[in-house]
């Protein structure tokens, strides 16, 4: 507003001086004052007074009947600067000044203020008159209405307005967020441009509301976008009205409800969510009122949603477990939710119910807690599967056998006490871990293996492994796994239940081992019992002794008497030591070792000998160490020892008691080898004494024979008396037999002196054969012998004198042994290479079981006819005689059906 400023001329004393203009402004409804020269208050009128909420003194209030004033920015304006002040300083008009006048109770008014000076005829001031228009009406109105134009603009909702035939007037900020549309766009333009095609007769009807007066409010429908986009909007429109009241046209606000519509079917997601919710949800405000109640809540508790909702919470707990709401609303309030709160409520035909609670705030919009919504889930069935789960529990804590589940990926997942006792770790230490810190490096595909098949649901059982303790031992497992599966029937892990198989390996082996021995020891046995040499025995039993012990170093140390001098002498093997070394440490004269088995009459074990007093004795000088001791007496039955078995290791406690057992075993085995090679030696040294003997009776037989065969030939000769020939004759027949006898008995001893001489000679074998049998016919008509031969003439290189021997037994041994029988048959074959001869009776024949034997020095079939004598080596002999000659001896017998004794001879 411009002040316009203009000298006036004339005097105030002409107007003041009327006094019916005085009372004409004392009525004015405008205020009215007037100051000195010096701006003392002279004169006021009515609304002056009224305007300042006082009456001022007259002469003494200055410029104005307020002394606060304010200029239009709300500033204070000093007295002396004010509109009336400043007119009188400078004898000038202001017209209209906007001032804001404090009243004394602070209400504030705004005025035009309009000062006027007053001059007297010489022009002289003599003071002023003020006029205050107030304008307080009109500045509300004016910010009033600035303040819709902003709420109009900062509006969220589209703001519009339109003439009744529907055109555009105005259209606010959110109106071109809403439809994309300027206000430049759509001032003027018809308001169908945002109306749907199919909803233009909306507008006819909300125009023809509109035009009867009638407001429609929150009328819900689709407008269109700049871009064609229906978005769902809530309508209210009114009336706008001219001065006169008529009504030209009509504002519409419009909301987008698109978020709405978007919140609303979230909404009703979610309380299909509760509704159809397993878990009771329940929702209650601060003072524990319920507010809402699902279906579960009705199926868990018994109340219906009716029965529920409204009434207090406690309806449901316990009342000794009141207190517990109290906590959860108190946390609650502090804006905390509760997880997983195990507790009990009650139903409403008065059974408790297991229940898992979790408890959330329920907050506005600024976030004040205004509730708390509650979920319970129903675990009774848990609880049962619980129990259930707690007695599997407990079962997998007492099993002997380590019970571990893993994940698919091999981490450890629960892990039990006999795990803990097996492999060494605690349950904290492996949990989370991978299996792998059981599985020796060189088994590790094993454990891909097994996923492999557990994740394919497929068991593994008796799976016979090993697996690490925590110290890095490694134990014999027996190993099952099973696949675990979730509800849906998913592999997600598996259950291994090891068992330790240490002591049941450790049995096995130990059977295993006693097996082994046992084997041992009969093969041991069995050999020492075939063997009839000593000193292999001995060997034999050190060698196998001192493996079995596991010793570095054993001996046998026997003693005896040696049969022909009665002397006593000692046999010594060694095992893990040359003999020479053995000899070299002088170890039986010495050593005490050895000493102290012998006068003992059970085993001795020593886990070290270093730590028991007969060490003092020391070892001998250059003696390798000794710590474990086992030392075995061989008793004979005589309580005699005679024997000892010695085993030393250098490290202590290498021998068990189980060593004991064998070694006792194999003593007794030792014992009696032993004492059947002492009889065999004894044996042999009888033989030999034997065939000593028989070499020199033959010997010394023979001269006497030869003398008394030369003087019977005499006799025989000088004889004429037929008696006495016969006699005579009769008796060089017996001298010949007795001859062959000797002669017999004087081969046999070459034969076992190794003294036979054959005096070789190329002749035909043919005719050696024919001689002897020849001979024996002769003798012997009680038998007729045939000879057969394939050849004629047949030259070999031989002993013939021997050859005809084994003839003449073989065809004397067939008449003799076929006493029935009539004839002897005779063959001769000429195989090329070699010559096959056979003496074939039908006489006694041989039993299977006694032809081998039939060959061995002084062997006759027992039981044969007294008629049948014979000392039992020719066979014996001509076996001797046909090896000699690279030839053999057989026979082809049936008992009872005669024998054919077969010889051949190479053929040179
Ligand atoms: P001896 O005839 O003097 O007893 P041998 O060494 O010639 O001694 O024979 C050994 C044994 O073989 C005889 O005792 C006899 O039992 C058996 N024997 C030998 N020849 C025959 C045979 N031809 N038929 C049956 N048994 C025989």
């Amino acid at each position: 507003m411009s002040i316009k400023r203009f000298q006036v001329s004339g005097k105030f004393s002409d107007v003041s001086n009327s006094l019916q203009a005085s009372d004409v402004l004392d009525y004015l409804p405008v205020a009215v004052y007037a100051c000195d020269n010096l701006g003392y208050i002279t004169d006021y009128n009515k609304s002056a007074a009224t305007l300042w909420g006082r009456e001022p003194e007259i002469g003494k209030d200055l410029w104005c009947g307020s002394s606060k004033i304010l200029n239009n920015d709300n500033e204070p304006i000093a007295p002396d600067e004010c509109p009336m002040a400043r007119s009188l300083k400078e004898g000038v008009c202001i017209e209209g000044e906007p001032i804001i006048i404090e009243r004394q109770d602070g209400t504030r008014i705004n005025v035009l203020s309009y000062p006027v000076p007053r001059f007297d005829l010489s022009g002289t001031l003599i003071g002023g008159i003020n006029t205050l228009i107030d304008i307080t009406g009109q500045v509300k109105m004016d910010q009033k209405q600035a303040m819709l134009a902003a709420i109009v603009d900062t509006s969220d909702d589209a703001i519009i307005s339109k003439t009744l035939q529907g055109i555009i007037t105005s259209w606010n900020k959110a109106a071109e967020r809403m439809f994309g549309y300027t206000e430049a766009e759509t001032l003027g333009k018809h308001i169908s441009i945002i109306i749907p095609a199919n909803r233009i007769a909306e507008e006819e009807t909300i125009i023809n509301n509109i035009a009867k007066g009638n407001a429609i409010i929150h009328f819900e429908t689709y407008r269109l976008t700049k871009y064609g986009k229906e978005i769902p909007i809530s309508l209210s429109v009114s009336a706008i009205r001219d001065q006169d009241g008529r009504i030209t046209g009509a504002s519409k606000i419009a909301r987008d409800l698109t978020d709405v519509y978007a919140a609303d079917e979230k909404k009703a997601v979610l309380s299909a969510i509760v509704d159809t919710s397993d878990d009771a949800i329940i929702n209650k405000n601060m003072q524990g009122i319920v507010t809402s109640w699902n279906k579960s809540a009705e199926k868990t508790f018994g109340y219906s949603q009716d029965e529920a909702v409204g009434k207090h919470i406690s309806l449901i707990i316990p009342q000794d477990r009141l207190s517990e709401e109290e906590i959860i609303i108190q946390n609650i309030s502090a804006g905390n939710r509760i997880d997983h709160f195990e507790t009990i409520r009650i139903k409403k035909d008065g059974d408790t119910v297991p229940i898992l609670l979790s408890v959330s705030p329920i907050k506005d919009k600024s976030g004040n807690v205004i509730g708390a919504s509650k979920i319970a889930r129903d675990i009774s069935e848990r609880k049962i599967a619980g129990a259930k789960q707690a007695m599997l529990a407990a079962i997998v804590d007492t099993s002997d056998d380590a019970i571990i589940s893993k994940t698919l990926q091999g981490i450890v997942t629960s892990w039990n006490k006999a795990a803990e006792k097996t492999f060494g770790y605690t349950e904290n230490e492996v949990i989370g871990k991978h299996i792998s810190f059981l599985i020796p490096k060189d088994r590790l595909q094993e454990e891909e293996i097994i996923i492999r098949n557990v994740a394919n649901g497929i068991r593994v059982d008796h799976f016979e492994t090993v697996r690490l303790t925590k110290s890095g031992q490694p134990i014999p497992i027996s190993l099952s796994v099973s696949p675990i599966k979730d509800d849906k029937g998913i592999v997600i892990g598996a259950s291994k239940i090891a068992r330790d198989i240490s002591a049941l390996k450790t049995a096995l082996l130990k059977t295993q081992r006693y097996a082994e021995h046992l084997e041992v020891i009969n093969s041991l046995s069995r050999t020492i019992s075939e063997d009839l040499d000593m000193e292999v025995i001995l060997q034999k039993i050190t060698d196998i002794t001192t493996q079995l012990t596991g010793a570095q170093f054993g001996a046998f140390i026997y003693t005896d008497r040696k049969l022909s001098t009665g002397e006593v002498y000692t046999l010594c093997t060694s095992s893990g030591a040359s003999k020479q070394e053995f000899e070299q440490f002088n170890f039986i004269a010495n050593s005490w070792l050895f000493n102290f088995a012998f006068t003992s009459n059970a085993i001795i074990r020593i886990d070290d000998i270093n730590k028991v007093s007969l060490a003092s004795k020391g070892l001998p000088r250059g003696h390798p160490p000794v710590a474990s001791y086992l030392g075995v007496p061989l008793t004979e039955s005589s309580a005699n020892i005679i024997a000892g078995l010695f085993f030393v290791h250098a490290e202590a406690g290498m021998f068990t008691r189980e060593h004991e057992v064998i070694l006792q075993a194999i003593s007794l085995q030792a014992v009696i080898a032993l004492q059947n090679a002492r009889l065999y030696k004894e044996v042999v040294n009888l033989n030999l004494k034997k065939d000593e003997f028989i070499g020199m009776a033959s010997h010394e037989l023979r001269t006497p024979l030869t003398s008394i065969s030369g003087y019977l030939q005499i006799l025989d000769r000088l004889e004429t008396n037929e008696k006495s020939k016969r006699f005579v004759s009769k008796t060089v027949r017996q001298v010949r037999k007795l001859s062959s006898l000797v002669s017999d008995l004087l081969d046999v001893s070459k034969i076992e002196a190794g003294k036979l001489e054959l005096n070789k000679r190329h002749f035909n074998i043919k005719r050696i054969v024919e001689e002897a049998i020849e001979l024996i016919q002769d003798a012997q008509i009680s038998h007729e012998i045939n000879f057969k031969s394939n050849v004629d003439i047949l030259n070999i290189t031989a002993d013939p004198q021997r050859i005809e021997q084994v003839i003449i037994n073989l065809l004397t041994n067939a008449i003799k042994y076929s006493p029935a029988g009539k004839k002897v048959d005779v063959v001769l074959e000429d195989l090329g290479s070699e010559v096959k001869i056979g003496v074939k009776d039908s006489g006694i024949g041989i039993k299977p079981d006694k032809q081998k034997n039939i060959f061995n020095r002084f062997y006759r079939v027992e039981d044969l006819n007294p008629s049948m004598a014979g000392l039992g080596i020719g066979l014996y002999i001509c076996k001797e005689i046909t090896e000699r000659h690279g030839g053999k001896l057989w026979v082809d017998s049936a008992y009872g059906a005669g024998s054919t004794f077969w010889f051949s001879l190479p053929v040179k």
